[in-house]
């Protein structure tokens, strides 16, 4: 039997960590090699989130600079892995009759290479990257997960890159290491319970969760990226928790690993 590709959640937080070091990168470069090397990466970001469902297809994706506001040092960061419009047309097959469109301008944003610079700083696997279709319910996204299960047994790395917790706007700017608000612990104590207890249902449901899931997740785009790993899971398959901590107060740099 093949081997199965490990698969990951990444909580990526503030975008200097691109050009940062600190225990969130160290964390993310050791899982760049505790794992086997894959043949491909697929990342679905938090920062690809339309109205639609689409592949990047194109053969050199561009490094895409998706915020304002930060050093002209982040603005030259190029992470120049190739990609794969093989495995772009893989992944739409695998995915009909949901319609995935062939996207040729969109590259990789900085959900993706801010943390693939650090687990491979390389840049020599190619990447492909998976829209997050805004327009449907959270359990779409479960299901798309799971469709994409076959790629794990052809070396294909699937990365989910957003943050269990995220609201920007009690982030504090410039005092990233301010004590964490006790809603932020709360969730992410209790999602990463429900991981551990495999209750895929109640993790889909998130909004089911109180007013902790209303202030820990104000809009879906970064915590839906999670739902496409947790549909990769085999049952009982193990999962661990390789980076930890909370950011700002209000963002969760949790790192999710299955197998
Ligand atoms: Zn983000």
């Amino acid at each position: 039997m093949t081997e199965l590709m490990p698969t990951l959640f990444i909580g990526h937080g503030n975008p200097l960590n691109a050009i940062s070091r600190n225990a969130y990168t160290d964390g993310w470069a050791s899982i760049g090699t505790s794992i086997p090397r894959p043949r491909a990466v697929l990342a679905v970001s938090a920062h690809w989130y339309i109205p639609g469902c689409a592949v990047t297809a194109n053969p050199v994706p561009r490094t895409i600079h998706d915020f304002g506001g930060f050093p002209q040092e982040l603005f030259e960061v190029k992470y120049p892995a190739p990609g794969s419009p093989e495995l772009a047309r893989r992944i739409k097959a695998l995915l009909s009759p949901v319609s995935v469109a062939l996207e040729e301008s969109w590259g990789l944003d900085h959900g993706t290479w801010s943390v693939l610079t650090h687990i491979f700083p390389r840049a020599d696997i190619p990447v492909v990257q998976l829209s997050i279709d805004a327009r449907q319910p959270p359990a779409f996204h479960y299901e798309l997960g799971k469709r994409l299960m076959p790629l794990r047994e052809e070396g294909i790395l699937i990365i989910g890159s957003g943050n269990l917790v995220h609201n920007l706007h009690s982030y504090a700017w410039g005092n990233e290491g301010v004590a964490p608000f006790d809603w932020a612990v709360r969730f992410e104590d209790r999602v990463r319970e429900l991981l551990l207890n495999g209750d895929d249902a109640q993790v889909v449901a998130y909004q089911e969760l109180g007013r902790d899931a209303m202030l820990a997740v104000p809009t879906p785009d970064h915590y839906l990226p999670l739902l496409y790993i947790l549909g990769l899971r085999r049952e009982k398959e193990q999962i661990s928790f390789p980076v930890q901590g909370v950011d700002g107060g209000s963002i969760s740099m949790l790192a999710v690993r299955i197998g």
